[in-house]
């Protein structure tokens, strides 16, 4: 047994509440307690309070004393294209030039420039890069982040990607269980090690899988040809070898649409993954309403979405995932509705979009400003979209996203004493350290 008690957060930001993703009037209820502490075995929370309180019940448990500064749980990014190489450095100037998509994408660049580097990256090369990536995400307060293929638009190409996810994520089986069950055989002692070398490549963040196949169509091939190859090839190997909970669909015009996505979905559907998808971002083309018929679990982007679309997510319950870090780093200014979906009672999710082409930030404070500043939710709002409701939308909502009982211990001390700091002071990192069950992730 280890364990750990954190003492004097001049707020720790619990998120307890009901058992289910926060609506309306509830999510600017975070339930903070001033002066507060909890108190942590193996992993896990046991118990949360004032810091007197815990004080009193820590035993021998090491201290992390958070000396008056705000404790969350760790930021859960509900969408991120968390894999790829290269970057898209020369469209980023050619923006900033005036240039408009169709330009960049005949100069060679766009998504398709990420696929070509993405696909003669080696698995080793991917790795180390997603890597890095990971510390970015780890050093601004996230903890867990979901994760999407998408890049390599072949069958080896997308099972790449998400071998490499696979490889990120931290193994499931802790190393003292190992050690306590007494090995006695070698083959025991050779898993142990194994295990230990999983543990020692794995990233610290939770992750996780998306399958993103239908994420472009690739040159050289018929839309109808490609909807097929995902179905037929794709799909059955995503789902036998376990490597992704999500199906998701880039629904858009140029890219799927709407019968072609619904075909895809409703394969992946049948093979038991659940489902996210890309709708409405550029053209509202009714993808919120196609989501909502297939209970998918989540709708993302949503632009576009009009309010038809709300009304059917309503009805479906299907949680909208807001990224407004690519409505700004695409000098739109087309944000989402995001205060009528919270005034119409959805579950709003607010996530960074990390990926080269249109979001390239890992970090969850940056989105925090501009969902206060561009989408006009409350600091206490954005909080709780980034936390709990994200956690339930990748299916997690019973072990992560707030500080309560019988919880992971995944949480963030950032350097100010009021939550309303993390949304307010903007470009730079108030990263003081973050833990992962309960171990040291960060610094
Ligand atoms: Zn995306």
């Amino acid at each position: 047994m280890s364990s750990l008690a954190v003492l004097h957060a001049s707020q720790l930001i619990t998120l307890a509440g009901p058992k289910r993703p926060r609506i309306g009037q509830e999510m600017p209820d975070l339930a903070a307690i001033r002066n507060g502490g909890m108190l942590i075995c193996d992993g896990e929370i046991d118990i949360v309070g004032t810091s007197d309180e815990i004080e009193k019940k820590a035993g021998d448990a090491d201290i992390v004393d958070a000396g008056g500064r705000v404790v969350l749980p760790g930021f859960v990014d509900a969408h991120t294209h968390l894999v790829f190489a290269g970057n898209r450095l020369d469209d980023f100037e050619r923006r900033a030039r005036g240039e408009i998509y169709e330009q960049i994408a005949k100069a060679g660049g766009g998504i398709w420039s990420t696929v070509e580097k993405t696909r003669a990256a080696s698995e080793a090369d991917l790795f180390a890069q997603a890597k890095k990536h990971a510390q970015w995400f780890l050093g601004c307060g996230t903890t867990t982040v979901e994760a999407k293929s998408g890049y390599g638009l072949t069958v080896p190409d997308e099972l790449k990607i998400l071998r490499v996810i696979q490889r990120l994520n931290s193994p499931r089986q802790a190393p003292d269980v190992i050690r306590e069950s007494r090995i006695t055989s070698t083959a025991a002692q050779r898993e142990a090690a194994q295990q230990e070398a999983a543990r020692q490549e794995a990233a610290g963040l939770e992750i996780v899988p998306t399958f993103l196949g239908a994420h472009a169509i690739p040159r050289g091939m018929r839309p109808d040809e490609y909807v097929d190859l995902v179905i037929n090839e794709m799909l059955p190997r995503v789902a036998t070898e376990e490597l992704a909970e999500f199906c998701d669909v880039f629904c858009e015009r140029g890219y799927f649409d709407i019968e072609q996505s619904r075909k895809i979905l409703t394969a992946a559907k049948k093979l038991g993954l659940n489902l996210r998808g890309h709708v409405d971002q550029l053209t509202n083309s009714s993808g919120a309403k196609l989501l909502s018929e297939l209970n998918a679990t989540t709708a993302d982007h949503l632009e576009k979405t009009d309010e038809q679309g709300i009304a059917a997510l309503k009805a479906a319950n299907v949680q909208p995932v807001l990224l407004p870090g690519s409505v700004y780093a695409l000098g739109s200014t087309s944000y989402p509705r995001a205060r009528e979906m919270i005034d119409a009672g959805l579950a709003v999710v607010i996530a960074t979009d990390f990926n080269p082409g249109s979001s390239p930030t890992p970090s969850m404070p940056m989105i925090l400003s501009l969902a206060c500043t561009q989408m006009k939710m409350s600091p206490a709002e954005a909080i709780t979209a980034s936390t709990i409701n994200a956690a339930y939308s990748l299916n997690r909502g019973d072990r992560i996203g707030s500080l309560e009982p019988g919880k992971l211990a995944n949480f963030a001390i950032f350097d100010c004493e009021d939550y309303r700091e993390l949304a307010y002071w903007f470009g730079f990192p108030q990263t003081h350290s973050v833990y992962v069950r309960g171990e040291r992730a960060f610094p």
